[in-house]
């Protein structure tokens, strides 16, 4: 099917794309990859009047180290993610997601922001956002705000970006030397979104205690869910086999899949589990850790 008709408006700076935001207001909506609005408006799902095309807007387009943060501006191709040297050398979860999501060709142009604004419920980049506790720096008429990846995936296709907004840079926090993470997913092939999906970031003190643990699930409820009683329990453990098992169940506990072609809920709820092991097992296997008791 094709689009609704809509004006097409692309823009050179960021003043210029929030100039045309604050003209057209609920109107107009911005356009990076098109790999989920353009089929969205094909479907008739969305009828945006205005596209407001950021890809000419170049200085957009970086990935780059600074502040203690991996930083990828909203015009960063998945692609470039999941080829660069630093993102392989130093953000293991990040590298993880960035050869998952989605397949080859969508990857050219999907952008990581992209993905997060779009909050797709069994979308990727949400999950290890929030085991990575990423930010999202966003822009407005009012000005530049930060916000933490817990306060931006607000529902289902609904985020902190208001009306009038722009969302810049996502920021994922430089894992230190004893920092290390995996992203875990089920796809009924590939290209496929997560039939179920898990992340989990560990960061070990000198003696081998877990100090911080961020766990998500994905495609387990409206949108990607940090699994806090997880988090609760192995930070202030040392790794064990019977830890790492209490820790998964806490995933099955909370997760709240829809049943769909891709499985049932309770083979759903049972995979948030089994991933959830899997990554923390992955994890720690990165941070060189023995054979658990
Ligand atoms: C065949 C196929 C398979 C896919 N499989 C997966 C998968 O397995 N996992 C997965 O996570 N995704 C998957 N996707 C989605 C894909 O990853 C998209 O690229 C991504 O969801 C959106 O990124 P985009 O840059 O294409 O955004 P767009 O489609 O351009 O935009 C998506 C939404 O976000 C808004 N938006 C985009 N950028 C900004 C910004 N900077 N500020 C404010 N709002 C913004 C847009 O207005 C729109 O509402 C798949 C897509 C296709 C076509």
């Amino acid at each position: 099917m094709f689009p609704a008709s809509f004006d097409y408006l692309p823009v050179r700076s960021v003043d210029e794309a929030l100039a045309a935001l604050a003209e057209h207001g609920t109107d107009a909506r911005i356009l990076a990859g098109g790999q989920s609005l353009i089929p969205a408006m094909r479907f008739r799902l969305a009828r945006p009047a205005v596209l407001v095309d950021i890809n000419p807007i170049a200085e957009l387009a970086y990935l780059r180290e600074a502040d203690g943060a991996l930083l990828i501006g909203a015009g960063t191709r998945d692609v470039a993610i999941e080829r660069s040297a630093t993102v392989a050398a130093g953000y293991r979860l990040v590298s993880d997601v960035a050869a998952v999501v989605a397949d080859p060709v969508v990857r050219q142009s999907g952008t990581v922001v992209g993905g997060l604004c779009h909050n797709d419920p069994a979308g990727d980049w949400g999950v290890a956002a929030l085991a990575g506790r990423a930010q999202i720096v966003v822009r407005g008429k009012a000005g530049t705000r930060t916000v933490s990846i817990d306060d931006f995936l607000v529902d289902s296709y609904t985020t902190a970006v208001a009306d009038g907004e722009l969302a810049l840079e996502v920021r994922f926090p430089t894992p230190g030397q004893r920092t290390s993470g995996s992203y875990q997913k089920i796809e009924r092939k590939v290209g496929d979104f997560a039939t179920a999906a898990a992340a989990v970031q560990l960061t070990l003190g000198p003696d081998g205690t877990i100090v911080d643990a961020g766990v998500a699930i994905g495609a387990a409820g409206p949108k990607a869910t940090r699994v806090v009683m997880a988090e609760r329990l192995l930070i202030g453990s040392r790794p064990t086999t019977e830890l790492l098992q209490s820790a998964a169940a806490e995933a099955e506990k909370i997760s709240d899949p829809v049943a769909d072609t891709r499985g049932d809920v309770d083979f759903k709820r049972a995979m948030a589990r089994v991933l959830v092991q899997r990554a923390l097992i992955a994890t720690l296997e990165r941070l060189h850790v023995g054979e658990l008791r």
